[in-house]
């Protein structure tokens, strides 16, 4: 089955009982042993519950994996994942990592004996130099964020196999729709569900796939132990916002690419990246390893007074943190995802003081071009403010 179809019509599509359209959201904590000596598929809801197990596999399909997790949060996903590691073992990591990511890594997991080398992992030689005898998993976030440089999967797939490394996958940016990291050798794709999955900036949600049954008796292990679980009523949401993900990202990604030609031709923006474009430095990779380029572009108009005049001019997209929804989101890394970061590290990253990050949503993209153009040009006196 193609994705359209599978994404509808998978084994959880009618409830077994009802025959109900919607997965029922299984509002009990606890399940009554019919037979002690036969205990049912359920005992307690953090071990297991039926509408989050739809969730659950319904991902794991999609990823083309062999079971699935869901967690109360992206980071709680993320977390559970980095507890297969000990202390004394060392992690090669994506530097430009969600900030969550960063965090984790660098204050709490540090704490715990467990270290890590953020390298560029576009660069692959710079991910074999960063390889020690205790490096444990290699993990990658493709494209990247605000910039969205290209790693390429089967590259890193070829160095985690010669050394025997776990390879993880944060997949949020692109989803299964697009891009799907099992299939270039990954052994655990980790999504934050906040974004483009659950899609509707209503529910925080976190997704593990696991490629083999032994990863998942892992996974399995440590979610029911951490207890990070999600939730029954956000995994009935999630389980929603997915059955619309094709047609929310292949209208999205409409919008961005027409949007990113746009920029491009403006005389305000210095920059733009976004993966569709030949002129990106991860094009060509990324047309070998993904079906679409997504719905999330940045781009850079040279200063910080020019981006705030354009964050308080606009009236379409919401100004704020995060990605992936119907409705269009403006964030400015400099201020919010990458505040914590050193200016100067920033800037040596390229996040400079005029970088916009645009996710597009579902409007109309002239309409969006439109707001962008006014938002970006001097602002005319109104004839009308001149009578008043
Ligand atoms: C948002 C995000 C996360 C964290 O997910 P939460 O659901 O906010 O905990 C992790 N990775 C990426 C790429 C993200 O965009």
């Amino acid at each position: 089955m193609k994705f359209s179809t599978q994404i509808i019509h998978n084994p959880y599509k009618v409830d077994p009982y009802t025959g109900a359209c919607s997965t029922p959201i299984y509002q009990a904590s606890t399940y009554h042993q019919f037979d002690v000596d036969q205990p049912g598929p359920y005992d307690y809801a953090r071990s297991g519950n039926p509408t989050r197990h739809a969730l659950e596999e319904t991902i794991a399909l999609l990823e083309g994996g062999c079971r699935g997790f869901a967690f109360s949060s992206g980071m709680a996903a993320i977390s559970t994942v980095f507890l297969l590691l000990s202390s004394g073992d060392h992690v090669v990591i994506s530097e430009d990592v969600y900030g969550g990511t960063h965090r984790i890594v660098t204050q709490v997991l540090s704490r715990l004996g467990i270290s890590a080398t953020f390298v560029d992992t576009t660069d692959i030689n710079a991910v074999e130099e960063a390889i020690k005898p205790n490096t444990k998993a290699i993990y990658v976030e493709t494209p990247s964020n605000p910039l969205l440089k290209v790693t390429d999967l089967g590259k890193i797939e070829e160095i985690a196999k010669q050394s025997k490394l776990l390879f993880i996958v944060d997949n949020t940016f692109l989803t299964p729709y697009y891009q799907r990291p099992i299939q270039f050798g990954a052994d655990i794709v980790i999504h934050s569900a906040t974004k483009f999955i659950a899609g509707h900036s209503d529910v925080i949600a976190g997704l593990v796939v696991a490629k083999n049954e032994e990863l998942a008796e892992k996974i399995g292990f440590l979610q029911n132990s951490f207890g990070a679980i999600l939730g029954v009523q956000d995994s009935w949401l999630v389980l929603r916002g997915l059955k619309t993900l094709k047609v929310r990202l292949d209208s999205a990604t409409n919008g961005a690419k027409i949007i990113a030609n746009w920029l491009k031709e403006q005389s305000y923006v210095k920059e733009v990246y976004y993966t569709g474009l030949p002129t990106h430095q991860g094009h060509d990779i990324q047309n070998k390893q993904v079906t679409g380029h997504g719905a999330v572009l940045s781009f850079d108009v040279g200063n910080a007074s020019m981006a705030k005049k354009i964050m308080k001019r606009v009236k379409i997209p919401a100004v704020a943190v995060s990605l992936g929804s119907v409705e269009s989101i403006l964030s400015y890394p400099a201020l919010m995802s990458h505040a914590a970061m050193p200016e100067e590290e920033r800037r040596k990253r390229g996040i400079h003081d005029g970088l916009l990050r645009l996710s597009v949503g579902l409007e109309d993209p002239h309409d969006l071009i439109e707001d962008l153009e006014q938002a970006m040009l001097p602002r005319l006196v109104s004839s009308r403010a001149l009578y008043e």
